[in-house]
């Protein structure tokens, strides 16, 4: 089948084409960083709005790059949650329209399910496989068994990495999003400078928690601040290497218990902390020692795109899903349903 996928659960706008064999037909994404420059965070009425104005154009434009009409298409998969709810409700409804006016399928698709499944979009990829899915919002590890079959082995209890690094940016006066300009300043950075701490290292299971790390970092600041009146480059370099080789370090810790707990045959690692090159390495060694495969997706996969969404849409049509003009858009949506709500951590 072909699907379009569309997605705006939190500030990309994303369009994408994408066919049952794994082909990305076309791409979209339309970001939205500047708009929320000014304010050290994603503002969700500006997102929404953005959103609402900026999908038609994106969709259009995805069609037009695969250079295909709906009439060619066999369904259309749509981000039904969890993120800001305006965004999800703007892809939600444009899903709707564009379904009804064209008979086509609808499929509503779990954000977390997009990147949870976007190694099987980009590799040979069987189930089931051990995910370290790790983003903005989100830190989890979850044992995949199939498109609606996941369970979560453990998570962070407070603060998400992707959230982490902005934050770390951000007390640093560097540029949102965070995470690629504290790894550009990590790079000319020495990582044992300060020692950051590595949170529920000592204790056991696959918990972890990053907003002790945060707060290290702030103090770090506020300590050199007041020593010699502000930052110079290399401390802030330092700062940065320091706390990605802790945050490294403890995903590298926990992600080698979840290999041992589950013998997964296979890690793979999503979202858009993924994208890190520094983690990735440290994974691929964990991976390696476990004797299991590493499946990274190439970066514009791992962080939000439509493509993702719709290809969990074509492995969710496959097992047999259809929605309705009733499909909700949910805020909170977690992966395992089992799972405590409360460990979901996220925005
Ligand atoms: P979620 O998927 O949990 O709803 P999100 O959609 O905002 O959250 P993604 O788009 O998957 O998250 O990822 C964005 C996050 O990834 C941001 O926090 C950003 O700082 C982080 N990130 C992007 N590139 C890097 C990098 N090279 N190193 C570390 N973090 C990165
Ligand atoms: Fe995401």
């Amino acid at each position: 089948p072909i699907f379009l996928g569309i997605e705006s659960s939190c500030d990309d706008t994303a369009a994408a084409v994408v066919r049952g064999d794994g082909t990305i037909l076309a791409s979209v994404v339309a970001g939205q960083t500047a708009l929320h420059a000014d304010f050290g965070g994603v503002v969700p009425e500006i997102a929404a709005r953005a959103h609402a104005e900026k999908l038609d154009l994106c969709v259009e434009q995805a069609l037009e790059q695969a250079g295909l009409g709906l009439a060619d298409l066999n369904g259309i998969a749509v981000t039904a949650g969890p993120g800001l709810i305006g965004g999800v409700l703007a892809g939600v409804m444009l899903a709707k329209g564009l379904a009804a006016g064209s008979g086509l399928p609808l499929v509503g698709v779990n954000h977390l399910a997009g990147h949870a499944l976007t190694p099987r979009l980009t590799d040979a990829v069987a189930y089931p496989y051990l995910m370290l899915l790790v983003s903005g919002g989100h830190c989890q590890f979850l044992w995949v068994e199939g498109p609606q079959c996941f369970t979560r082995l453990g998570g962070t209890i407070d603060d998400a990495p992707g959230e982490a690094f902005d934050k770390v940016a951000k007390l640093l006066g560097l540029p949102q999003p965070g995470g690629p300009s504290v790894e550009v300043a990590a790079r000319s950075g020495d990582p044992r400078r300060f020692g950051f701490p590595r949170p529920l290292l000592d204790r056991p299971g696959c918990d972890m928690s990053f907003s002790g790390l945060k707060t290290a970092v702030l103090r770090q600041r506020d300590q050199l601040v007041a020593e010699q009146g502000g930052l110079h480059e290399q401390d802030r370099s330092d700062i940065c290497a320091g706390f990605q080789a802790a945050v490294a370090d403890v995903l590298a810790e926990k992600t080698r218990r979840a290999l041992e707990q589950t013998g997964a045959p296979l890690l793979a690692v999503a979202g858009g902390v993924a994208a890190n090159q520094e983690l990735r390495a440290a994974l691929l060694r964990v991976a390696e020692t476990a004797g299991a495969r590493f499946v990274a997706p190439p970066l514009r996969l791992c962080t939000d795109n439509g493509a993702m969404i719709a290809w969990a849409g074509i492995e969710a049509f496959r097992a047999g899903q259809r929605d309705g003009m009733d499909l909700a858009a949910r805020p909170r949506w977690p992966l395992d349903q089992r799972a405590a709500p409360m460990l979901g951590a996220g925005k």
